[in-house]
This record gives structure tokens, sequence and C-alpha cells, in this order.
């Protein structure tokens, strides 16, 4: 396959393991502060009843169960590729440390995993919580994923995000001090937000230490509010068109070095209500691949036209 004019995940991952790496989502079983009621009850608009982790192995599993379960499905598709253990349902620094442990440590004990990719909020990042996270980058290869979605503040209050955009600095620069590689979660689509609202966040990511970042369609799930405010005509899912024009756009102001870890997420096919072209994955991908050749687009080509702050 031709090179691609972005820094991708497939050629980081055999940089760092040397082989085809899959990542086995897991649910450790937790929750999040804004769904316990610490600091919401409803969740944000758009997160499903998985917590964001509907493509997770089930929670009535053990962890060591859930990744045989994960390799048997991946077994399927690649003859003996690494392993990373991700736990990606609700929050997953949002435990008792000595939980956490516990948890992270069945993962890493299965054979074959070489390394964590652990979801979770910035504001749920206490000083023990760094410590054990700190603690197991000295052993193995550990990414902390970061819920952003977005740099604007109105929207993250639109969306009941639930924390000021000041707490997701604070923690990238904490991970960052302890060499934590940190991932963030970006959503192209979410209400009221225009190109240049999406760049902005581009622009934000690129001043702050981030090693990766996760490019999501924002989708409407079946239960979710965001379903509530579709049915209203309260919110317009992107069309096709839209996605592909601003994913490339993205890519183009992305800063180098940045991994892409996605360029579009999954929805539940069960639980989607729009965007439906969205669940021909392959189609979405093949066609930003097309636009970004045809109009020579490469990663950070824009940088220079960004406003300067
Ligand atoms: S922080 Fe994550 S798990 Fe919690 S409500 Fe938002 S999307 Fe769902």
């Amino acid at each position: 396959m031709a090179e691609k004019p972005y820094r991708d995940l497939n050629t980081y991952y055999r940089q760092i393991f040397g082989k085809k790496t899959a990542k086995i989502s897991l649910n450790g079983g937790f929750t999040c502060p804004n769904r316990d009621g610490t600091l919401g009850t409803g969740g944000c608009i758009f997160c499903s009843a998985g917590g964001s982790g509907d493509f997770a192995e089930s929670p009535a599993l053990s962890i060591p169960e859930q990744i045989h379960a994960g390799k048997a499905q991946t077994a399927k598709k690649w003859e003996d590729p690494a392993y990373i253990a991700y736990f990606q349902a609700f929050t997953n620094t949002y435990a008792p440390v000595e939980r956490l442990r516990k948890k992270y440590s069945q993962a890493l004990a299965q054979p074959g995993i070489q390394g964590l990719s652990i979801a979770t909020r910035p504001d749920c990042l206490g000083e023990d919580v760094l410590a054990l996270l700190e603690e197991l980058s000295q052993k193995t290869h550990l990414w902390i994923e970061l819920g952003l979605q977005t740099a604007k503040e109105e929207t993250a209050m639109l969306i009941r995000r639930g924390y000021p955009r000041e707490t997701f600095v604070t923690a990238v620069r904490e991970l960052h001090q302890r060499n934590i590689p940190v991932v963030a979660h970006v959503i192209l689509g979410l209400p009221g937000e225009t190109e240049t609202d999406v760049l902005s966040t581009i622009d934000f990511l690129n001043s702050l230490p981030v090693s990766g970042v996760k490019l999501h369609l924002l989708h409407i799930l079946e239960g979710t509010e965001l379903a509530q405010w579709y049915r209203k005509g309260l919110v317009v899912p992107l069309t096709q068109e839209e996605y592909i024009h601003l994913v490339c756009h993205c890519i183009a102001r992305l800063r180098p070095d940045i991994v892409i870890h996605r360029l579009t997420g999954d929805g539940d096919r069960n639980s989607l209500l729009a965007p439906s072209w969205s669940l021909n994955k392959r189609n979405v991908l093949n066609e930003i691949h097309h636009r970004l050749r045809t109009e020579g687009i490469t990663q950070g080509m824009d940088i220079a036209s960004a406003p300067r702050t």
C-alpha cells in the first residue's frame, strides 16, 4: 500500500511492535462522573448506554475472559498480531486506585498483551492515579485517551462535557511530564460548530504536547439526548461530503508529528439513527484517501495559515 500522506496508526504501531497490532476493547465495569450524579446523571448528550464503548466486550466477563474473546475475534482477521488492551467503556480511571491497578494488571498479565490504552476524562486524573499511570508506563507501552471533543467552551457546555478546557490542558501537561503519550478524541459535526470551530480545536491540540488524535464523526444513537434533538430537528448530521471535506482540512492543519489513530468513528449498527452513510466505513475511508491524493493534501501543510493567537 502506498505511504499515507499523514502519520497513520498502523505504521506507528509497526514501528513500535514490529507487526500488525490489534486493540481489544474492554469494559472494566467502571462508571462516569457525568453519569453517576457526581457531575450529572445524563452524560454527554451523544453518549450511548454503553458509555461510548459499544464495541467493548461484555462487562459480565472478567478482564482475562474479555481478552480471550477479543483475541478470538481478531484471529479471524490477522495471524499473530501484537495486542493492546484498550479500556474503552465509560471512564477508566474513575475508581479507587487499587481497583484500577488490579484491572490493568489483569490485562497486562494475559499472553500477547504488549500495551495498554486507557480512555478517560481529564478531570479523573488525581495524584494517586497519575502515580499509578507513571508506574505502569515504566513497565509497558501506555497511552491515555482523553475525550476533548471540542476546544470551544460554548459547545462543551451544550454537549454537557462537564469540564472546562483548562482541565484538559492541565491533564495533558501532567501526563506529558510523566512521559505518558496522550491521544485526544475530537468529534466533527457537533451542534452549531462551523469549520472554523473545528480547525480551532486542531490548532488548540497543536499547541499542546499531545501525541495522537482520534477524529470521530458525530453519530446520533438511539437512546441518547442527541436522538431527541435530532427528532425535533435541532441537530443536522453531516453529509458524507461535508465530513470528508472537514477531515481533509483537519489533516492539513494538524501538526505532522501527531499520529492519527482514527479518521472516522464506528457507530453501533443497531442503534445508529444517523447519518446512515457512515455505516459504510470502508467507502468513507476510501473517499478520504482519494480526496487527500487528488488534492495533494499532506498532514500539516496548512499550519502556516492558522490564525496567530
Ligand atoms: S465522559 Fe464519556 S462515558 Fe462519560 S458521559 Fe461523556 S462520553 Fe459518556
